[in-house]
């Protein structure tokens, strides 16, 4: 029985690219264009997933997830938001939301919510976790949390972590790392790995200017210490 799914976004152009691509994935997808219909279908209807988005004419998503929780129904949730907005992610898990991803977002980074909620409401195994220092990093849900706050890991980020995270203690050379994180025959600048480093040193380390976990060894590559 493949997973029934509830896209709840206005602009057609967007529900229809969620609705073909989580089609083509085999859930069984529905649609709602106004936060109206949308609280209505996801407290009567049989859904294992509500793709819900903030901005909608009627009541917006907030709205709708307050009062899907309020008549006790606890299928997963997975907001839009908007980029810019820190508010809006914060606001979308303390009103009940699962989950969320951030506009514009990617069709693989949806789908890996997307599997990573509906595994999570199958009860399946529990989440797999790496502490690194005070950062706890979540790879089913591709994200980092440290001092309260969660960042979703990029893609190649996730990649990237989880190389080290399997070569704890041994040095990775910048061509390793290149085809861990992009194949085997990207062509990438020591300078472009170099600034994914950094950025994920901005997630997971106290101080990315002087990291104490993701080591820069001079002339060899990295080296992941905890
Ligand atoms: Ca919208």
């Amino acid at each position: 029985m493949s997973a029934r799914i509830l896209v709840v976004e206005d602009e057609p152009g967007i529900a229809l690219a969620l609705e073909d691509d989580l089609t083509m994935e085999g859930y069984r997808v529905s649609v709602a264009g106004d936060g109206v219909t949308a609280s209505r279908m996801a407290r009567e209807g049989e859904f294992d997933l509500i793709v819900l988005d903030v901005m909608l004419p009627g009541k917006d998503g907030f709205e709708v997830c307050r009062e899907v929780r309020r008549a006790g129904v606890k299928t997963p949730i997975l907001m839009l938001t908007a980029r810019a907005q820190e508010a809006e992610k914060v606001m979308a898990l303390e009103l009940g939301a699962d989950d969320y991803v951030t506009k514009p977002f990617g069709v693989r980074e949806l789908r890996a919510r997307v599997m990573a909620l509906l595994r999570r409401g199958a009860g399946a195994a529990p989440s797999k976790t790496l502490l690194i220092g005070e950062a706890e990093v979540n790879f089913e849900r591709a994200e980092v949390r440290r001092g309260g706050v969660t960042m979703p890991l990029t893609p190649l980020e996730f990649k990237l972590l989880e190389l080290f995270a399997r070569n704890r203690g041994r040095i990775l050379t910048r061509d390793q790392l290149v085809e861990g994180g992009w194949g085997v025959n990207a062509f990438v600048s020591e300078r472009v790995v170099d600034n994914h480093i950094g950025n994920l040193r901005k997630k997971i380390e106290p101080d990315a200017e002087a990291p104490r976990y993701l080591l820069n060894i001079r002339g060899l590559g990295y080296r992941f210490d905890e």
